[in-house]
């Protein structure tokens, strides 16, 4: 599968935003953001305007980003939201949120969505039970994640949950961490998700 290789700090310095892509090192004073808050390249420091589409694309590029997803995956849950009843935009970061691996990372079993994707990938959750290793597997209501039993002595999924006092748990998961279980109390909504993010631009540049 095609996956993105290149530096991650570039992307928030691009998108001009810290977008926490890097687990701890976002916390500290190490973060590239905050030692060299504007976007790279040659013109970097120079003043940029962006025309409407400009925009439009940047913010896309932006949620991608933040969730860590290629273009075609991004494009698929677009469409999937256009087709369902509601508000697009609204649609979009719902299901965003509702990723497993989004999950993982948002309840504090890893530290980044893209340490989460990999432990998902290698099989260390479970959904209700049953043992998922697909990323992009959505999560429903009243449905319990849990990182399954032998896996509960990985040293990345114990240190993470350490760590889990810097970040919030959102609202519509219910941690406990001593038994290494995230229930989803409610389907996440657009007042849930705090992060700057403006979908209607994507929605804008979609329907071209
Ligand atoms: Fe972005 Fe984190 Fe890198 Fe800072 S350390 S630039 S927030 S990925």
């Amino acid at each position: 599968m095609a996956r993105y290789n290149g530096s991650v700090c570039r992307l928030c310095r691009r998108e001009n935003q810290k977008l926490f892509l890097k687990g701890d090192r976002c916390y500290t004073e190490k973060c590239s953001f905050e030692r060299r808050g504007y976007p790279p390249g040659q013109h970097g420091q120079g003043r940029i305007k962006f025309s409407e589409y400009g925009l439009q694309l940047r913010e896309k590029q932006k949620i991608k980003r933040i969730y860590g997803l290629l273009e075609k995956q991004f494009r698929q849950l677009f469409e999937k939201a256009d087709r369902t009843k509601g508000i697009t935009g609204s649609n979009l970061l719902s299901m965003l949120e509702r990723r497993l691996d989004n999950v993982a990372y948002r309840s504090g079993f890893a530290n980044s969505r893209a340490e989460a994707r990999q432990l998902v990938r290698h099989g260390h959750f479970a959904v209700n039970g049953k043992r998922v290793d697909i990323p992009s597997f959505m999560i429903g209501k009243g449905d319990v994640v849990e990182v399954r039993e032998g896996s509960r002595p990985v040293a990345r999924i114990g240190g993470a949950l350490e760590a889990v006092k810097r970040r919030e748990i959102p609202q519509w998961l219910e941690l406990d961490a001593t038994t290494f279980k995230a229930r989803i109390r409610d389907l996440p909504v657009r007042d849930d998700i705090t992060a700057p993010m403006e979908e209607r631009l994507v929605v804008e540049l979609y329907s071209k």
